[in-house]
C-alpha cells in the first residue's frame, strides 16, 4: 500500500513525484514507455519560457529536471504497462499481473498526437512520415513536402521547412487556419508555400518510402496526386484518458474535469497537466499542477 500512486512520468508526474517525497509520501511512479520525460523528448527547439532555465531542446531539459529529482526517494517503474484502473479502490492492475493500491492517484498522463486514421500513415511511419520539422530539417533539404494541419504547430513548420525545401504544401480541412497571425501572415509572404484550405489529404502513397500524397478539396469530386518525399501531420493532440474516462468526469474532448486543486470528481483522485489542461498545456503548469496536487495530499494526510 503506499501513499501515493503516479501514472505518467511526463514535467508533471516528475513534479508531482519530487514534491510527494519532499513531503514525505510513500510514492510509486508508473511510466509506460522506456524512460521518463514524455514530450520532452519530442521538443527540438529551444526551450526559453520556463522561468529561471533555458535549455537547448527539450532533452537538455529533462537533463535539469533529472538531476534535480536525483536524491528524491520514490520509485519509478519504467514500461509499466497498466491493464486497469479502478479509481474508487486507487487500485492498479499491470499487464505483469502485479496489482499496487494507494491512499491517493495522481493521473499525468498527458497527450499524444492525433492521427489521419488514413492508408499509408502507419505503414509510412518513420520512411517518409516526418516525426518534426526541427529535429528532420537536414535530411528534408531539397525534397518537396506535405504538411497537415491549420494550427500553430503546421504553420512553424511550414515556415522552418521553408528554408531548405523546394515546395512546402499546407492542406487544412477548415476554411481558415487557426495558426496565430504572425505565421500566417509570414506564410503569405512565402513563394514556396503553398496553402489548400477546405481540403483532406486522403491518403499517403509510395513504394519503400512516401512518394505522394492524395488531396481531396471539399468542392470537388476527384481527388488528385501530388508528389512529395515527406508528410508531416499536425492536426491537434488527445488526452490520453482511456485507462480512467469511464470511471471520471471528462469534457467533451475526453480531457479530466477538475477543481482549483486539480483533483477529479472522485474523492483523492487528482488529474494534472496536460490531461487535464486543454486551453493552456505548458511544462510550468505541469509542474505547478503536480506541486499542487502533492501538497493537498499531503495536507490530507497530515504529512
Ligand atoms: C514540439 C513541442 C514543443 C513544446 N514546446 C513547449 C515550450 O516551449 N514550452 C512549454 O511550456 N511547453 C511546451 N510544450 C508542451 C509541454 O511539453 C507539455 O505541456 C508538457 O510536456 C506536459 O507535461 P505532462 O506531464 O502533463 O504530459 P506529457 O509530457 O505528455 O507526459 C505524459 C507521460 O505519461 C505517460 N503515459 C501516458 N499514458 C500512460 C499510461 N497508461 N501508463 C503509464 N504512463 C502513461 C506518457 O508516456 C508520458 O511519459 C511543447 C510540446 C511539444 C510536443
Amino acid at each position: 500500500m503506499h501513499d501515493v500512486v503516479i501514472i505518467g512520468a511526463g514535467p508533471a508526474g516528475l513534479s508531482a513525484a519530487f514534491w510527494c517525497d519532499e513531503l514525505g509520501l510513500d510514492t510509486l511512479l508508473l511510466e509506460k514507455s522506456e524512460s521518463a520525460g514524455g514530450q520532452l523528448h519530442s521538443i527540438y527547439n529551444p526551450i526559453n519560457n520556463y522561468l529561471g532555465l533555458t535549455a537547448a531542446n527539450g532533452a537538455e531539459l529533462l537533463d535539469r529536471f533529472s538531476s534535480g529529482i536525483e536524491s528524491a526517494d520514490f520509485d519509478l517503474w519504467t514500461e509499466a504497462e497498466i491493464e486497469s484502473v479502478d479509481v474508487n479502490a486507487k487500485r492498479i492492475r499491470l499487464r505483469n499481473g502485479e496489482e499496487v493500491k494507494s491512499i491517493a492517484l495522481i493521473i499525468a498522463t498527458g497527450v499524444r498526437r492525433r492521427k489521419l486514421g488514413i492508408p499509408g500513415e502507419e505503414e509510412f511511419a518513420g520512411r517518409g512520415i516526418i516525426e518534426s520539422g526541427a529535429r528532420d530539417r537536414d535530411k528534408l533539404a531539397g525534397k518537396d513536402v506535405c504538411i497537415v494541419g491549420g494550427g500553430d504547430a503546421a504553420a512553424e513548420n511550414a515556415l522552418l521547412l521553408s528554408g531548405v525545401c523546394p515546395t512546402v504544401t499546407l492542406v487544412h480541412r477548415g476554411s481558415s487556419l487557426r495558426a496565430r497571425r504572425e505565421f500566417t501572415e509570414k506564410l503569405q509572404s512565402v513563394h514556396c508555400i503553398t496553402v489548400f484550405k477546405e481540403a483532406t489529404v486522403q491518403r499517403i502513397l509510395g513504394g519503400d518510402r512516401v512518394e505522394g500524397v492524395e488531396i481531396l478539396r471539399t468542392q470537388a469530386i476527384k481527388p488528385f496526386q501530388m508528389a512529395v518525399e515527406g508528410v508531416l501531420i499536425r492536426i491537434g493532440v488527445q488526452p490520453n484518458t482511456e485507462l480512467i474516462a469511464e470511471q471520471l468526469n471528462v469534457d467533451e474532448r475526453g480531457y479530466l474535469l477538475t477543481d482549483a486543486h486539480y483533483e477529479t470528481n472522485v474523492s483523492n483522485v487528482f488529474a494534472v497537466g496536460d490531461v487535464s489542461n486543454p486551453l493552456a498545456p505548458t511544462i510550468g503548469g505541469a509542474t505547478g499542477a503536480g506541486a499542487t496536487a502533492a501538497k493537498v495530499i499531503a495536507t490530507r494526510l497530515n504529512r
